[in-house]
């Protein structure tokens, strides 16, 4: 084993991230070591990498960031007996405590002791990777390192979208980045009758019509009344799933959806942002807050959807080479892209 390697690391409190070697971690002895594949460029990174004000209080210096991967597991920890050398993985990057109600319940995901790799903890923007044994989640043969590596987001996509009834009904999507893109994907997979996604990027709406059979609607030109008229929908949608953190966007959600709709919010609004209650308790509306993804629930069911012929792959528009990192994060700030991959191998 070599003792170092290549990551891209915070080094500075400041725009950017850093090519640097740093030493290959070592493994307690429920961990395992990761040689890392492929890796995801995420919205989070792109908050790091500008280093907003979310990032300085949240992200420590340095850091090796990138929390989305898939790879191979190269050294195994002493406690480690389920697992194997040579085993293709990807794995859950919030680390779990396991004192909380919640975590006692096996409500993984609601633990409020989690901490992030690539966000709080060492990440995998990196040749290797530390995790516990715990959070690896082997990868079946179907599964290339590219999906591999979009698992973490298509988690979220997954979560938002089965967090209600999709079955025969009509899905609202308010946001057509990677996220919106991928839960338009599994709404029309799991059996929802229209799946209208909306934005007013074009480029986004584009790509979301190639990824899914899907409506785009861009709303700076389309009022969604008349795309209710246009699918003729009695009186609007079932379920919305909040994926651009826009309050015009969650208004028009409201305003589109029936009596007793259902919204699920992963989207993040900037600060704090009006809303019309009255309208929602009037429309008797009920609203999920989504967070990550469930451990290992959600898990479970993206792979075995990929599995059944769930196809995301469309989504990833760039693919570069870990030296070209600048180029990757040049394409996710364009607003222009997809997912973007970067491979590491
Ligand atoms: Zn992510």
């Amino acid at each position: 084993m070599r003792s170092e390697m290549v990551c891209l690391e915070k080094s500075h409190p400041r725009e950017g991230l850093w090519r640097r070697t740093a030493p290959v971690p070592e493994i307690g002895p429920d961990d395992v070591l990761i040689r890392v594949n492929k890796t995801g460029i995420c919205g989070t990174d792109i908050h790091i990498w500008n280093w907003d004000d979310w990032a300085q209080r949240t992200v420590p210096v340095p850091l090796i960031t990138g929390h989305e991967f898939a790879g191979e597991i190269v050294e195994l920890g002493r406690n480690v007996t389920d697992l194997s050398l040579g085993q293709r993985c990807s794995g859950e990057g919030h680390l779990i405590g396991h004192h909380s109600r919640q975590s006692r319940a096996g409500k993984f995901h609601l633990d409020p002791e989690t901490r992030g790799i690539g966000v709080n903890e060492q990440g995998a923007f990196a040749e290797y990777l530390r995790l516990p044994a715990f959070n690896v989640v082997p990868l079946p043969d179907e599964i290339d390192d590219d999906t591999g590596a979009i698992l973490d987001p298509l988690g979220n996509a997954v979560h938002t979208a089965l967090s209600f009834d999709l079955v025969g009904e009509d899905v609202l999507i308010t946001g057509a980045g990677p996220i919106g893109i991928m839960a338009a994907a599994v709404a029309r997979h799991v059996g929802a009758r229209n799946v209208v996604i909306t934005d007013v990027n074009p480029d986004r709406l584009d790509l979301a019509a190639r990824v899914a059979d899907v409506v785009p609607v861009n709303v700076a030109k389309e009022d969604l009344a008349s795309v209710k008229d246009r699918l003729r929908l009695q009186q609007g949608f079932d379920v919305g799933l909040e994926m651009s953190g826009n309050q015009i966007a969650l208004d028009q959600m409201v305003d589109a959806l029936v009596m007793g709709g259902r919204i699920a919010m992963l989207g993040i609004p900037p600060g704090k942002s009006p809303v019309d209650w009255s309208r929602i308790v009037f429309k008797a509306i009920t609203i999920k807050g989504v967070y990550g993804r469930e451990i290992f629930e959600t898990w479970y069911k993206m792979i075995a959807m990929l599995q059944n012929g769930l196809d995301i792959r469309g989504v990833i528009t760039h693919r570069f080479a870990r030296d070209d990192f600048e180029k990757g994060f040049a394409a996710m700030k364009s607003g222009k892209s997809g997912k973007v991959v970067l491979d590491w191998a």
